[in-house]
């Protein structure tokens, strides 16, 4: 059993697909461990995306994290981390497979519905990032 994070961000919540893309877990073997919709602060932002402080496009990824609310969850379930990957498509969803959440709900690399930890590791420093332990269950 494995955990990892999701964020549906400003741009699907604000097209109302929330309870699209949460469908998509669920459909997929992946139980929703916890969940909560939340407006990010520009501190919370860039704390998050710290890893790519220096990557050109750091302060447009910011803005546009904190441009509406987003919704964090924790998915649960066998291989979560790289399901959701595979749930989710390419970055840019120009490149996204057909069926992916971000081939059916995303404009373009900067706006692009999701994210999902892209290791264990990362995983678990993500959920500590947002959630407490009696959050998850
Ligand atoms: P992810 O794990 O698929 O979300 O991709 P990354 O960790 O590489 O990048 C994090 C986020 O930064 C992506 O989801 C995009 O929103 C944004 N991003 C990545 N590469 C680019 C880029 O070349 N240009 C812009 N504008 N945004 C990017």
């Amino acid at each position: 059993m494995e955990r990892t994070l999701s964020i549906i961000k400003p741009d699907a919540v604000a097209k109302g697909v929330i309870g699209k893309i949460l469908d998509r877990f669920e459909s997929n073997g992946l139980k929703i461990a916890a969940s909560k919709k939340l407006q990010l602060s520009r501190m919370d932002a860039e704390a998050f995306y710290a890893v790519h402080s220096e990557r050109p496009f750091f302060n447009d990824l910011v803005d546009f994290m904190i441009s509406g609310p987003v919704v964090v969850s924790v998915l649960e379930g066998e291989d979560a981390m790289s399901k959701n990957r595979k749930l989710m498509g390419a970055t840019n969803p120009k490149e996204a497979e057909a069926g992916t959440i971000r081939a059916d709900f995303a404009e373009n690399i900067d706006a692009n519905a999701v994210h999902g930890s892209d290791s264990v590791e990362n995983a678990a420093v993500e959920i500590a990032f947002f959630f407490s332990g009696r959050e998850i269950s």
